[in-house]
């Protein structure tokens, strides 16, 4: 067993006691594994996954112009973004809510693979790869920002807009694309040693 432990949360160096571990810094309790980290990682991971689809499949938006109500997908709505000449938004929108996300769970995917049959090979890659998934991970919700923007914004006697089905389970696919994150020990990167 090593002599020093790292603390997950501020990663200052400690000692490594048998007994109970506080970090000597911010005072946080330091495990010498996380437990059911890549279990936990793996759950929320495939909970993300599956709220992907109904994500994608139920409308985003309801637009209700003179009682006639238009639904909207997210890739529906870039669509219609595009057409009506606001690339920027619509780029922002497809980038932040279909590229985003997937690359994520490319991202955790990979790590979570490489953390059970990798050959401890390009460690520090792989740790810079967790910290963009950490950095990039909140910046997907922009989309339901947007809604959010919209629906209080445009909310004229004519036009109507309403977040639709799709809202919930896209931040809640958001939601947990951060715990999955958040529940992977870094620490299983680096303690392979084959
Ligand atoms: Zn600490």
């Amino acid at each position: 067993m090593s002599k020093y432990i790292r603390c997950p949360i501020c990663e200052a160096v400690n000692l490594d006691t048998t007994s109970k571990i506080t970090c000597r810094r911010c005072k946080q309790k330091i495990y010498h594994d996380k437990g059911y980290s890549y279990q936990q990682t793996l759950a929320y991971l495939i909970t993300a996954m599956i709220l992907f689809i109904p994500a994608n499949l139920y409308p985003m938006l309801s637009t209700n112009t003179l009682g006639e109500t238009t639904t909207n997908t997210i890739i529906g709505g870039v669509i219609v973004l595009w057409e009506h000449g606001s690339y920027p938004i619509a780029l922002i929108i497809l980038f932040a809510s279909v590229f985003v996300p997937i690359l994520k769970f490319i991202m955790i995917s990979y790590l979570l693979v490489s953390a059970k049959y990798g050959r401890g090979s390009q460690r520090v890659d792989k740790q810079k790869l967790f910290y963009i998934t950490e950095i990039i991970g909140p910046w997907s919700m922009i989309d339901v920002f947007v809604v959010a923007i919209l629906a209080s914004l445009v909310q004229l006697s004519i036009v109507q807009i309403e977040p639709g089905a799709a809202t919930t389970a896209f931040a809640a696919m958001v939601f947990f694309t951060l715990l999955s994150a958040l529940s992977f020990d870094t620490r299983l990167i680096w303690e392979k040693n084959r």
